[in-house]
């Protein structure tokens, strides 16, 4: 078996696993394919073994690969920090964003996003243990943040994401959990945590992940 195919294989038992440990239904989890610095072809592989979700984290770089695999039917998901400067090139080429941190770029993205697609699909990315070298909002903000992108028309409000310290173990993705919890029982409704890469996906999806970002576990390490 090819080896990226291979790798996603022995992904998708991880997370079967890490579900079925936790009483969770694997159906619920997404599985995003971080393909930043690899290559068409490598996209390609993945999706010949049925892979259908893929992030990338630079707007320039994203949209030559999107432009090189346009015959494959993909959801593309923007995971990077968004520059204002990049954000026409986010609207007009992704399906989904997990990055959105305030309300200047929500509304640049809303404002241009093409009319012929459907919604921007976005999340709310949370600095959630406010470590000064990350961006997004604190959770003290992510409340009013989220109301203001609800009254946005062509941005759909789908949840939270976050990118906690490496060790720190579950503590981060339970306060995002909690989080999206105590949002939602204010009336603020949303369906999904973007939370879990290659090294803590199990530990997101026990603490209710339900959606995971993964590269290095499928393409291999970045150069
Ligand atoms: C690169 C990246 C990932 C994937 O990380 P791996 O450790 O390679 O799985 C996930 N999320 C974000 C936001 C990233 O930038």
């Amino acid at each position: 078996m090819p080896k990226i195919a291979d790798n996603l294989t022995q992904v998708r038992r991880l997370i079967q696993q890490s579900a079925s440990e936790a009483g969770r239904n694997p159906s619920d989890i997404t599985l995003l394919a971080v393909s930043k610095t690899k290559t068409a072809a490598d996209i390609e592989e993945a999706y010949q073994a049925g892979q259908r979700d893929f992030g990338e984290n630079y707007a320039q770089e994203a949209v030559a690969k999107i432009a090189q695999v346009n015959h494959l039917d993909i959801n593309w998901h923007f995971i990077g920090p968004i520059q204002t400067n990049k954000s026409r090139l986010i609207a007009e080429n992704f399906a989904w964003v997990h990055t959105v941190d305030r309300l200047k770029v929500a509304e640049r993205l809303n404002q241009q996003r093409p009319d012929n697609l459907p919604p921007l699909q976005v999340c709310i990315q949370v600095n959630i243990d406010a470590d000064d070298a990350k961006s997004g909002c604190l959770p003290t903000e992510t409340a009013v943040l989220g109301e203001a992108i609800r009254r946005l028309p062509r941005l759909h409000l789908r949840g939270l994401m976050t990118i906690p310290k490496e060790g720190s173990g579950r503590k981060p993705f339970d306060d995002l959990a909690e989080l999206v919890h105590s949002l939602r029982r204010d009336g603020l409704p949303m369906d999904t945590l973007s939370m879990g890469m290659s090294g803590d996906l199990a530990d997101a999806i026990a603490a209710g992940s339900t959606l995971v970002r993964v590269g290095t576990a499928i393409f291999g390490s970045r150069s």
